[in-house]
């Protein structure tokens, strides 16, 4: 049958979905959007992130005309019509069409948009050996100008932290804040581990509030790991236990180098191989069936 589209309540064939060259998102990256996954017929947390989409859209005063349960019902439609067991939803919200000025005003009705498919950010191998990552110069937004909370069509901040991770070999960036702490990666939240307490920056520094992130603080607090929202350096990143990325796409991958310093053994470690299995478990057991 091949792959449907949903744009503003009808559904497209791949090679048909378009939305208009006027559109604000494709002009000015003025919109929001949500990277959402379905495990075996179950969305995963989709409550969370129909609410940060909702959070972002009102950060850039967009208003969604559906509201958040039709949107619900809007990912799951699409789910069912593709027939997916497993997915990857792209989730967008663009300002839609107006002139060739800025003015948002001129934009009368939003684009509301449902990609639904699959991703795979990394091979199978990185997940059992290890992912290697770079420090970069470019630091992440500052929050006081465009707030990394706001999930925006705008991902060049992230971009090009990735092309320089690219330029030095490496397939992921670690990205600083302007006064210099650890941030987040171009696409995923960090974690160490240390001294068997489980840290990641905190979202005031300027990151993405992320879903997946919360995922694994709540698995670890059940397991009575201490959890700690901390401000670290790059120093504190080098001389970690374990580390890990998370994101939606990625789950969880574990980190094994950092700036060609190795992390702990070299090799992931228990506690992050732990999370991993807790998270899979989870991503099977909770989510609105469809
Ligand atoms: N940070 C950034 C910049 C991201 O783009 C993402 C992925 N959407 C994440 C972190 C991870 O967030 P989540 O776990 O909600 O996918």
């Amino acid at each position: 049958m091949g792959l449907k589209i949903y744009i503003n309540g009808e559904y497209f064939k791949k090679h048909q979905a378009k939305v208009s060259v006027f559109d604000h998102g494709f002009l000015y990256g003025d919109g929001v959007f949500e990277g959402i996954r379905s495990y075996d017929r179950l969305v995963f947390k989709l409550k969370e992130h129909i609410d940060r989409l909702y959070e972002s859209a009102h950060g850039i005063m967009l208003s969604i005309s559906l509201t958040k349960e039709e949107m619900a019902k809007a990912v799951v439609g699409a789910l069912k019509l593709n027939n997916l067991d497993n997915a990857y939803i792209r989730l967008i919200v663009t300002r839609g069409a107006g002139d060739l000025g800025l003015d948002p005003r001129k934009c009368k009705n939003a684009s509301i948009v449902i990609i639904t498919d699959s991703i795979k950010l990394y091979p199978e191998s990185l997940y059992k050996e290890g992912l290697s990552i770079i420090t970069v110069p470019t630091p992440r937004n500052i929050p006081e100008a465009l707030n990394p909370q706001i999930k925006s069509l705008n991902y060049l901040n992230n971009i090009l932290a990735k092309i320089e991770a690219i330029n030095s070999g490496c397939e992921e960036a670690l990205m600083f804040t302007a006064q210099g702490y650890v941030a987040e990666c171009t696409g995923d939240n960090i974690f160490i581990i240390k001294d068997n307490s489980l840290i990641t920056p905190p979202a005031y520094l300027g990151i993405l509030k992320g879903i997946t992130r919360a995922s694994v603080m709540g698995i670890a607090g059940k397991q009575g790991i201490t959890v700690k929202e901390e401000v670290i350096t790059r120093h504190n990143i080098y001389t970690a236990d374990e580390c890990f990325l998370t994101g939606t796409a990625a789950e969880i991958i574990p980190v094994i180098r950092v700036d060609k310093r190795i992390i702990g053994t070299g090799k992931p470690g228990k506690a992050t191989l732990n999370l991993m299995k807790e998270f899979r478990k989870l991503t099977k057991t909770d989510g609105v069936k469809y």
